[in-house]
């Protein structure tokens, strides 16, 4: 396993310039938490300026285009993201996958595309309410996996799966600690049979869904749970710092 914690803010589609001093508060504090791998994705329009503020923190994107530049109204590409000073991005978020219909098969091109312009990828799986009370959670979340991961052989400076049951995310529920475990444990041994004991020991699997300070302690401690994705307690520095501190 990776030895750093890797806590990672989700913004969505929040944040206006006036986010840059949360940015700035987060970035300051990092400096002082060199045991944890401290990162943001803000939306596209502020990408640029949190990586101009930011001398710790990794800056990304939450999402990205798969192709080259062209007609694509209203898309942005992985070169583009990379060129405003992203050094990774997320993909197969759940809210990409519902609101713009994306595929396993689309985001394995989407990860191709963000690799070649040299970014970093975190990979998000995750179940519904119902696939999980049907008893198919683990099933459900290796197929997402095995559909989109990408077929390259160093995946550890360049691969973190975020483990985020759909379920949880933005609504104050939680896994247990003994289902983000066993989620957690499946995933890694599907790491292990893809890329080999070796190269996948420090792909980071992280857990994300209302992750916040009170909790966060909990999950971090869970056996690999190598770090958080967050969202709405990413929004406020303080609320995020609580977080990274506590990992
Ligand atoms: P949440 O979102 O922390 O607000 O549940 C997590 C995510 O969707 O990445």
């Amino acid at each position: 396993m990776a030895e750093r914690p890797y806590i990672v803010g989700n913004w969505k589609m929040n944040g206006t310039r006036a986010m840059l001093s949360e940015a700035r508060a987060i970035d300051r504090a990092a400096q002082r938490y060199m045991k944890v791998e401290v990162a943001v994705a803000p939306p596209y329009t502020l990408i640029h300026a949190v990586h101009k503020e930011a001398e710790q923190i990794g800056v990304g994107a939450q999402d990205c285009h798969a192709g080259p530049e062209g007609a694509h109204t209203g898309d942005i590409n992985a070169p583009m993201v990379a060129d405003a000073g992203a050094k990774f991005v997320i993909l197969g978020h759940s809210e990409r996958r519902q609101d713009h219909a994306e595929t396993n098969e689309c985001i394995n091109a989407k990860i191709e595309s963000a690799i070649d312009a040299g970014l970093r990828v975190i990979l998000c799986c995750g179940e519904t309410l119902e696939t999980r009370d049907a008893g198919k959670a683990e099933e459900f979340v290796l197929g997402q996996l095995k559909a989109a991961l990408p077929k390259f052989e160093d995946p550890a400076e360049r691969l973190t799966v975020a483990y985020e049951p759909i379920w949880a995310i933005g609504t104050g529920r939680t896994a247990t600690a003994d289902d983000i475990a066993a989620m957690h444990g499946a995933i890694r041994q599907l790491l292990v049979d893809t890329y080999g004991e070796e190269a996948s020991a420090m792909v980071r699997i992280l857990y994300g869904g209302s992750v916040k300070p009170e909790n966060a302690r909990e999950i971090l401690a869970t056996p690999e749970v190598g770090g958080a994705l967050v969202g709405g307690a990413s929004l406020s520095a303080e609320s995020f710092l609580g977080i990274v501190v506590g990992a």
